[in-house]
């Protein structure tokens, strides 16, 4: 019968030292395959070149190390990039890098699909299929960060987990990736360059403010009245904005950061006055900043862009308030590789 072989990279460094104890070798071959595995993202057992023959071969038929394959790199116009990434299950997900003049950021997802029902999504409409393990989500920054030295010349300055998936959903394996992203063991990121992105989980926010994780957070809110807000973004019945904003309040009073909202100004649903005093009476308990986002069409017209009056609008009474507003223009639009449009289409 054959035995079914462990994902190597499931294992801690602890884990792997003592595997070889167990094997009658020394612990410090754990630390060795440890940097084999993550410093240097090995993709197989042979690669280990400083690992004798016999032990490369007993490592092999122990453990598999499931590695992502980037399966199609497409280039926008504007030089964004993104890459469909198959997983050792068959199953795909997308990252995108986004190059701008002093910044090159990798934008990666979380899960396979989405657990939230958000109604302006490509991505919503795939269901989630799985959530994304601690190696997968590791490897799309790599696989980024490669790219952007080749075709870029610099290494990866900036993460943001606004890909596919809410990462709070998923938030364990989440931040074992950042951990290791972080780590000098892995690819030594600070944390203050990575941002998570989530539509508003209640208690992870809060659990993240114990923590006292080091890295940004970013709330898409979309609209700060709940009515309004239930029926583009459905789950938030669940997690009304009270709740939301109660563990807002807990995460600035443990953390002192800032924090970022995003949020699309659509056509006949938040584009008005009182939907702009809404969003400033939410975010003013702390220092905010509000990055206005250009929506990408993904269906036939239920949602439209706001004309620019209304973007005025908001950022005028955003900035008599004392809120930072910032007007993102879409990056990657001709690939389907915008905010919302990552679905598997090609
Ligand atoms: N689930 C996380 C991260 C993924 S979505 C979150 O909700 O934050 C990343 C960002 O893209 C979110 O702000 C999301 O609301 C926004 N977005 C989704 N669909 C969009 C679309 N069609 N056009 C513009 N932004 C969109």
């Amino acid at each position: 019968m054959e035995i079914k072989k462990k994902d190597i990279r499931a294992l801690t460094k602890e884990q792997l030292r003592n595997f070889f104890v167990e094997q009658g070798d020394k612990a410090f071959r754990g630390n060795q395959v440890y940097e084999w595995l993550w410093q240097k993202s090995a993709h197989d057992f042979d690669a280990m070149t400083n690992i004798s023959k016999e032990t490369r071969k007993m490592l092999e038929d122990n453990f598999v190390i499931n590695h992502i394959r980037v399966d199609q790199m497409q280039r926008s116009s504007d030089g964004t990039i993104k890459n469909a990434v198959r997983l050792h299950d068959g199953l795909v997900v997308e990252s995108v890098l986004i190059p701008t003049e002093t910044r090159t950021t990798a934008c990666v997802s979380s899960q396979v699909g989405c657990s939230l029902d958000c109604r302006f999504c490509a991505t919503a409409r795939l269901k989630r299929m799985r959530n994304l393990n601690p190696d997968e989500i590791y490897d799309q920054v790599v696989a980024i960060d490669n790219e952007s030295r080749l075709y870029f010349d610099r290494p990866l300055s900036n993460i943001v987990f606004m890909g596919m998936g809410e990462p709070l959903m998923n938030y364990n394996n989440v931040l074992k990736a950042i951990d290791k992203i972080t780590s000098p063991e892995g690819l030594g990121m600070s944390p203050k360059r990575i941002v998570v992105s989530t539509s508003g989980v209640p208690k992870i926010i809060k659990k993240m403010a114990d923590e006292e994780v080091k890295f940004g957070l970013a709330v898409s809110l979309h609209s700060a009245i709940d009515e309004v807000r239930t029926s583009i973004m459905p789950f938030n019945a669940t997690f009304p904005l009270k709740d939301l904003r109660e563990a807002l309040e807990y995460w600035y009073s443990k953390t002192k950061n800032r924090i970022t909202y995003e949020y699309v100004v659509w056509k006949g649903i938040n584009d008005t006055q009182e939907a702009a005093d809404a969003l400033v009476k939410f975010c003013k308990f702390a220092p905010s900043k509000v990055n206005i986002i250009e929506y990408n069409p993904i269906d036939n017209g239920e949602f439209q862009q706001a004309p620019n009056s209304a973007i005025e609008m908001y950022q005028n009474t955003l900035e008599r308030n004392g809120i930072t507003v910032t007007i993102r223009r879409s990056r990657g639009k001709d690939i389907d590789a915008a905010c919302g449009q990552l679905a598997n289409k090609s």
